[in-house]
């Protein structure tokens, strides 16, 4: 099976893999199940394997095979494979790591942060940051993203990437110890934003090369920047020649390849390259960072995952990327057309959440954010330089002004959410009144289609008040009393009604302009938690004590709370958006919002949202 040209098509570490597993041998190492023997013993054992198919089970070998090398030493084809790897995407070292880049993450903080470092990270970043910093014990200081009047997470404005921005939360930190502190030790900014808002990543780059010692562009949704001009400047890994004597900071990427490249679950991508300064990280540290997080036994078909997609990008990279462009601007066209013929005759659709020109065309210039436009929901500086990445289609619903006041009519998205899923459409993720869909390099012309179709057949049977039995016949069997004789158009109405009358967009919008106050390090109130400090209180008393854990509502999906900061006054927007939350999920059981950090409690028929906080101390006060 191992085909002639295997030599010339297959990147190295697969093609051993394959030749390995391909051949007859005699292990008597782990894996037990023994390239599969041991499984066909009984009948679900039988179908596992069958199901799966017996290479996979051929390639699943024990580390103690040594032709294929150490892929937790970087030795031997591991080790050219992601030599080739970092030629590819244009870092000095990439590292496969199998955990995905919520441990890519970690391993970036291990190897260059130490207890009690400063550290400068988005609020909207992903929750594996939040866990780095307490496994570091680093100390955060909080980048604030951009409110957005639809209630997206917004990017960070660039007048938080100066010097006097970075000195004023030093001095206004009350954990830092070091007042003085000129730089911080990582700052760590997600690039694109999970709606695909892209920062000038070349230009912020420049500007922090002073501020920090370290900088990590969190990329997971963003891998293939490097395969298309569309994006050049845009990624961490871009400008391949510095100009002599420019001085740039060390930078790393950490990128979930199986997101939205063609990997498997797990398989992310870690990309270095060494700043201009004299101090250079000794990339073993990366090394021993990644042992501490990985698994002794990886599993190989993993790995020759990364190592194929990295030869994909190689072969095909732009292609793909330009087909995906293509399609996803072509499925927007198409939104916006109906939009337009469905305005016209005064009846609503979708609107796609992009700039207001005509004809959008494949140039970054179309899809910047501009000051003074109001499409966007966010307010824009001169000096931002953002744009929108075309993959990430976000459809709006109506219900919302560009200045988060609430129209009359208004259609929330969980219901189209709900409604999509019962036709076997999953979108990425759902706000109160959008859509998120990625249209990956995997997707076709056939399936934006469809998904085109599906949509259409939400507004008739939208438009035809369709019961609900129709469409959530397991809401409706659990909620008789609640939805009997209802349809889709009256819950619409119901709903949105509910949120309008909460303000809700405003809420959430307000929530993250100013933070709460920083009571204990994020560490220490994790540790309150093994050492028994803590316990559960419901909201109506939540104010003034110390949170334990991140709270993150999807959506926006950026956590309101951080773990050691305080919750503020019952009146202030963090507690109203968490009650008005909690009121939701009372009135539209089935429906509720998805919250991480929070515990659902029931007394009496209705459900009351309880948070973990820190012990009072003796004296009778919060902590
Ligand atoms: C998904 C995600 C991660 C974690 O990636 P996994 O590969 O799922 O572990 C990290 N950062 C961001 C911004 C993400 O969206």
């Amino acid at each position: 099976m191992n085909k002639p040209n295997d030599d010339n098509l297959l990147p190295p570490f697969y093609k051993k893999l394959k030749a390995f597993a391909l051949r007859k041998n005699a292990l008597w190492s782990t894996p037990g199940h023994a390239s599969g023997n041991g499984l066909k013993a009984c009948p679900a054992g039988k179908d596992f394997y069958e199901f799966f198919g017996k290479h996979l089970f051929q390639a699943d070998l024990s580390s103690s095979v040594e032709e294929l090398g150490s892929l937790l030493e970087h030795e031997g084809a591991p080790a050219e494979a992601e030599k080739r790897a970092a030629e590819i995407f244009g870092a000095d070292t990439t590292f496969f790591v199998l955990n995905g880049t919520s441990t890519a993450n970690k391993v970036v903080f291990f190897a260059t942060v130490t207890p009690g470092d400063l550290v400068l990270v988005g609020r909207n970043c992903h929750k594996s940051i939040m866990h780095a910093i307490i496994m570091n014990e680093a100390i955060p200081l909080y980048l604030t993203p951009k409110p957005c009047s639809y209630g997206l997470i917004g990017p960070v404005d660039a007048m938080q990437f100066t010097k006097e921005s970075i000195r004023a939360k030093i001095a206004a930190s009350r954990l830092a110890t070091n007042k003085k502190a000129a730089k911080v030790q990582l700052a760590v900014l997600t690039n694109s934003t999970y709606d695909g808002i892209i920062y000038p990543a070349a230009e912020i780059k420049k500007k922090l090369t002073d501020l920090t010692h370290f900088l990590l562009f969190d990329e997971a949704w963003y891998a293939y920047a490097a395969f298309h001009p569309f994006y050049e400047g845009r990624y961490a890994m871009c400008v391949r020649q510095h100009r002599a004597n420019a001085a740039y900071p060390a930078v790393f990427a950490t990128q979930s390849t199986h997101k939205l490249l063609l990997a498997f679950s797990q398989c992310s991508m870690l990309h270095f390259r060494q700043g201009s300064g004299p101090n250079k990280l000794d990339t073993q540290s990366l090394v021993e960072a990644n042992l501490m997080h990985a698994s002794t036994s990886p599993f190989y078909p993993l790995f020759a995952s990364l190592d194929v997609n990295a030869q994909i990008m190689k072969d095909s990279g732009y292609e793909l990327l330009n087909k995906a462009l293509d399609t996803a601007i072509r499925f927007r066209r198409a939104v916006r057309r109906a939009h337009s013929r469905y305005t016209k005759r005064g009846e609503w659709w979708f609107q796609p959440w992009q700039p207001e020109k005509k004809h959008l065309e494949k140039d970054p210039q179309d899809w910047e954010l501009k000051p003074g436009e109001t499409w966007s929901g966010m307010n824009i500086e001169p000096e931002d330089h953002l744009i929108l990445d075309p993959l990430k289609i976000t459809l709006l619903t109506p219900g919302v002004n560009p200045d988060a006041s609430m129209t009359d009519f208004g259609i929330p998205a969980c219901i189209v959410k709900k409604y999509l899923q019962a036709r076997g459409v999953i979108p990425e993720k759902t706000g109160f009144y959008n859509l998120l869909f990625l249209f990956a390099p995997g997707v076709s012309t056939e399936r934006a289609a469809e998904l085109l179709r599906i949509l259409h057949d939400f507004k008739w049977e939208y438009a035809d008040n369709a019961p609900l039995a129709k469409w959530f016949p397991e809401i409706v069997a659990a909620n008789p009393t609640r939805y009997a004789n209802k349809g889709l158009a009256d819950l619409c109405k119901e709903m949105h009604a509910f949120l309008k009358a909460r303000n809700i967009m405003r809420k959430t919008a307000a929530m993250y302009t100013s933070l709460p106050e920083q009571a204990v390090p994020p560490h220490k109130a994790f540790y309150g938690l093994s050492d028994g400090k803590t316990e559960y209180v419901p909201l109506a008393k939540a104010s003034g004590r110390v949170s334990v854990f991140m709270v993150l509502p999807y959506p926006p999906g950026v956590p309101v709370i951080m773990p050691g900061e305080r919750f503020p006054q019952q009146d202030a927007p963090i507690l109203e958006f968490l009650r008005a939350n909690e009121a939701f999920d009372n009135a539209f059981p089935g429906f509720e919002t998805e919250f991480h950090g929070v515990k659902k409690v029931w007394e009496n028929g209705r459900v009351f949202y309880h948070v973990s906080v820190l012990n009072k101390t003796k004296k009778g006060g919060a902590v």
